[in-house]
């Protein structure tokens, strides 16, 4: 919902607003909340959001923060001709739009010769991807990029249906659910131009794979391989181009889903995988893995002569043997058998119905995991920098980085990937906090500027709740999983309530007087999280944290209405700190440069400063604001740097032209 520049908000703004008529203010409202007049109250904060949304104004400031309203439907905003509109010009000099925020950042990275980051939250189905790969359009199509750069900018861009089909699905909440995080960097030449890219990818939720909760799907390679996979491909792999048909594809009962062209879909994925330079024999590796996991889930167990567990579905045995090139004796004995070591000595016994069960569908998630991180290998070797191709940008490229997780979920049903997704959430907003609210106003303290501190909410208390050393729930649970004798679920709630029972953020249904709480159940926690509250079923939390995998099993290794929905909106301006943020930046200052630089760079504009001012930088600097216009109101002195209110459109121009 929002993103942020590393540094934007730092020097080099300029609040020019291009607001003609009051008429015409009334109806589209501000495009920089900071000109709200009545800029403390909520309700005013969402009114001008709803005005702007209903004239299609999906994008305002907040200084250098943009919020972003989710359409739903597509808007005319994004095309090449708009992209060039926005190069080179000041953030607030033309109508707040994500490639202003692109554009300041690039050229923020090539004029300071710093790393940037642009950092991306906001709750599921926020529209948080969309707006990663408007970013990675934007400078593939604006940079400077040579012949044979080219390549290199279509694999960046050809990246994103590869990982969507294989990372994301179906969800209550949104059609294209990102279910990982990731985390891109984009490397850049000493002349602007794109040399390289690199994908970290968090935290894939595995458990999709063999389940779905009611309205959901698996991921999207799955539904694409049986629509659109060409019949002799299927007929090899043993499948059938019917979802139905498979167990790990019916659990949320929506094989297809209007917005999605399952089969358009596959075309652009197999066109991509070859972009990127996967070779057939590759491809045709990934298809026979996803083919096994689907064969996987219809492997089923039951009782044969003996009273034994085993397997009753050959024809999936057969195809798995093929397809995984393992021997099929092997693999059935892995399936309903382990090994474990005792005393130095390996044992093999015999798997129950439920163990072989779970042992089966550890299997499919352990593959279709591995297989995941091997395709962001095989993207990341395809992005890398390479030295020969391009030797002159040698140690002087710069990086920008783009950071999209999943957004904060809440459910009926919470489990341990709620509890890690939502985690992450408070780190980023956490991250978020230290970037606008606190260092903003630390650096007003540190020069010495009279401020009036804006309280806001720190998620901090949170953050050590969950990862806090020996004291945290996560420590807490890692503990719980490596302690002898019989760790369970319930005895992990136990101990949290133990040592975490009275925190502010922690509740079970325990209450301090012996008796029990009814909102939260006996198997659940509760956490107070920075954007709400979320009960947490502790079921399955141990065996999620160790990801089991028997050791011989390792051995064989897009609502769309147009529509406002206020409370959605009212939940994250809240949660988000936007208010508070508002607060920090209507009564700072949004321009600032240490005196040395600010003289040299200006210092030609006034007879007493050129051609040098000889007497202290703070007077020089004094002089020269001064000569320029600016009332005493207007800006202040610090320690080290100026600080401008609202600077003129000077500098901002003179910086855009420097950095281009
Ligand atoms: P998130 O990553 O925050 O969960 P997405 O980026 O996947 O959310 O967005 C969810 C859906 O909302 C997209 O599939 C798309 O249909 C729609 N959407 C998001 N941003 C835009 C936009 N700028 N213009 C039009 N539709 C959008
Ligand atoms: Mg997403």
């Amino acid at each position: 919902m929002r993103y942020r520049g590393r540094d934007l908000g730092g020097e080099g703004r300029v609040h020019l607003v291009m607001e003609s008529t009051l008429t015409a203010r009334d109806r589209v409202g501000v495009q920089d909340f900071v000109l709200l007049e009545n800029y403390t109250s909520e309700a005013a904060f969402i009114e001008n959001l709803r005005r702007r949304f209903g004239e299609n104004l999906i994008y305002t400031y907040i200084g250098s923060v943009l919020v972003s309203v989710n359409p739903n439907k597509d808007l005319e905003i994004y095309s090449k001709a708009h992209m060039e509109r926005y190069r080179g010009v000041s953030f607030y000099e033309i109508s707040p739009h994500i490639y202003a925020v692109s554009d300041n950042t690039y050229r923020a990275m090539r004029t300071e010769r710093r790393d940037q980051c642009i950092l991306i939250s906001g709750e599921s189905g926020a529209g948080k991807t969309e707006v990663s790969k408007k970013i990675l359009q934007y400078y593939a199509t604006t940079c400077p990029v040579t012949d044979h750069l080219s390549t290199l900018r279509d694999r960046l861009l050809q990246s994103n249906p590869v990982l969507e089909a294989f990372g994301n699905a179906k969800t209550l909440r949104n059609d294209n659910s990102s279910r990982f995080g990731k985390y891109m960097d984009v490397q850049f030449d000493f002349r602007g131009a794109p040399i390289g890219g690199h994908i970290l990818n968090y935290l894939l939720e595995k458990s999709r794979v063999v389940h779905q909760n009611h309205g959901e799907r698996n991921f999207h390679i799955f539904y694409q391989l049986l629509e659109g996979g060409e019949q002799d491909l299927l007929s090899k792999l043993g499948l059938e181009r019917n979802a139905q048909k498979y167990q790990y594809l019916v659990k949320g009962c929506c094989p297809r889903v209007s917005s999605i062209n399952d089969k358009n879909d596959w075309r652009t994925v197999r066109k991509a995988l070859t972009v990127i330079g996967f070779h057939e024999d590759e491809v045709e590796d990934l298809l026979n893995i996803i083919a096994s996991v689907l064969h996987l889930g219809n492997t089923q167990f039951g009782e044969g002569k003996n009273g034994e567990n085993q397997i009753t579905t050959e024809p999936q045995l057969k195809y798995l043997s093929k397809l995984l090139g393992v021997d099929g004796a092997a693999l059935r004995e892995a399936l309903t058998h382990k090994k474990i070591t005792a005393k130095g000595e390996e044992m093999i016994s015999p798997l129950s119905f439920e163990q072989a069960v779970a042992a089966r569908d550890a299997l499919a998630k352990a593959v279709y995991g591995r297989t995941f991180t091997w395709l962001v290998v095989k993207i990341n070797q395809s992005l890398a920098f390479k030295d020969d191709v391009y030797n002159s940008s040698k140690g002087s490229s710069s990086v920008i980085g783009l950071l999209d997780i999943y957004g904060f979920e809440v459910f009926q049903h919470n489990s341990f990937e709620q509890f890690c997704i939502n985690y992450c959430n408070e780190k980023l907003q956490q991250l978020f906090i230290e970037l606008t609210l606190k260092s903003e106003q630390e650096e007003y303290e540190a020069e010495g500027i009279t401020w009036e501190p804006v309280k806001y909410f720190d998620n901090k208390i949170i953050c050590d709740l969950v990862e806090g050393k020996h004291k945290g729930l996560i420590s807490i649970l890692d503990e719980e999983c490596l302690r002898p004798g019989e760790p369970s679920d319930i005895s992990f709630l136990e101990k949290l309530e133990d040592t975490l029972g009275g925190h502010a953020h922690f509740v079970t249904h325990k209450l301090s007087n012996g008796k029990t709480r009814k909102a939260v159940s006996r198997e659940e926690f509760k956490l107070i999280h920075y954007a709400g509250e979320v009960n947490y079923s502790v079921n399955g939390f141990l065996d999620k944290n160790k990801d089991l995998l028997y050791r011989n099993l390792k051995e064989s290794d897009m609502s769309p209405l147009w529509r406002f929905d206020e409370a959605l909106v009212r939940h994250q301006v809240k949660y988000l700190g936007l208010m508070e943020n508002l607060r920090v930046r209507r009564a700072g200052f949004a321009y600032r440069r240490h005196y040395e630089t600010f003289l040299q760079r200006y210092k030609s504009l006034c007879p007493r400063t050129w051609p040098n001012w000889q007497g202290r930088l703070a007077d020089g600097v004094a002089t020269l604001v001064q000569h320029l216009g600016y009332k005493p109101e207007e800006y202040k002195l610090g320690k080290t740097k100026i600080f401008i209110r609202f600077p003129k459109t000077l500098f901002s121009t003179e910086d855009s032209l420097e950095a281009r």
